[in-house]
């Protein structure tokens, strides 16, 4: 039964169990592909902030093939989640959308054969998407889940040009309208503490948020993964950076959450990369579901809920 605290924010997994009926574990999948922000055809070295092996689950790597990298994900979650009523391949790592047509057909359905496999979540850059490849997707969705998840990070150009991400805000609005207009869910990622960025302007986000027409929202504290462009940046200009101490964080991402939409699903508030890939740990070793608990915790305490202020703002 859902307690009074589950309710004060639209979880994802309360949306997936609602919508679906059963708890969907993603296992991550890495499918080969690149990203145009390493293969040079927009720039090399990649966004500053960006290792993408910090997030790879050991099981995932693209020397298997996409069902052994789906059945060890199984087996690896088995013992740990015996509650999932399935699994959602999530191509995950690099851009998922950057290969020709042909290339994703055959990755994605691959994953779609795999019989405990009910759909996909797809991570991509917004400029990695064109009308075929989301006609196609349209389709697939007709037969199973399929959630975009775009990359945004940031809704400022000034940010995204400091980070290198080589594309612009307004490209990630139209990527995510094209994709809303098929009728597929669509989910965005964002960072808060990126360099430049004031606690104002994160707040200030909020608004920009809700007038994207996304399903799902996910954010990341940033965290400084070592051998990136960000680390020397962080060496040099510390003073560049918003930092949180947990409790501080999620004091502020409540202050976010008040604002956004009530419907959005919030998928993830903060999360944790493993301590060998971070320049540090300032939080300590707190996994997902404490830093859950205590988020629901201090929602209670301060008796607030998501959207508080976004009927007063709008
Ligand atoms: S964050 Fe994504 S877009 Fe940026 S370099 Fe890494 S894989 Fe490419």
């Amino acid at each position: 039964m859902e307690t009074p605290e589950s309710r004060r924010y639209n979880s994802q997994a309360d949306y997936i169990k609602e919508k679906y009926g059963v708890r969907l574990q993603k296992l991550v999948v890495d499918a080969g592909f690149t990203c145009p922000n390493r293969d040079g055809s927009k720039a090399r070295g990649g966004c500053t902030f960006c290792d993408n092996n910090a997030f790879h689950p050991n099981y995932s790597t693209p020397d298997k093939s996409i069902t052994q990298q789906l059945d060890e994900g199984i087996e690896f979650h088995r013992g740990r989640y015996s509650r999932a009523g399935g699994y959602l391949a999530y191509f995950q790592p690099y851009s998922n959308t950057y290969a020709p047509l042909e290339i994703l057909k055959q990755r994605y359905e691959e994953a779609l054969r795999h019989p405990e496999v009910k759909g996909l979540v797809i991570g991509t850059r917004p400029d990695c998407v064109d009308e075929a490849k989301l006609d196609y997707l349209q389709h697939l969705a007709q037969d199973h889940i399929i959630m975009v998840e775009y990359g945004i990070e940031s809704c400022y150009d000034a940010t995204l040009e400091h980070i290198n991400r080589r594309h612009s805000y307004a490209e990630a609005q139209q990527a995510v309208g094209q994709t809303v207009a098929r009728g597929l869910h669509t989910g965005a990622h964002f960072i808060l503490g990126l360099p430049g960025e004031t606690r104002k302007m994160m707040l200030d986000a909020a608004d920009k948020i809700n007038a994207l027409p996304l399903s799902s929202v996910k954010f990341h504290q940033l965290q400084i993964i070592k051998g990136t462009k960000m680390e020397e940046e962080y060496a040099l200009h510390p003073e560049r950076f918003e930092k949180f101490a947990l409790a501080e964080y999620i004091d502020f991402f409540i202050d976010i959450l008040e604002r956004l939409r009530p419907d959005l699903v919030i998928e993830r508030f903060a999360g944790e990369v493993p301590p060998r890939f971070v320049n540090s740990t300032p939080w300590g070793l707190v996994r997902n579901t404490e830093l859950l608990r205590m988020l629901e915790k201090r929602l209670c305490e301060r008796e607030t809920f998501q959207g508080r202020l976004y009927n007063a703002k709008n």
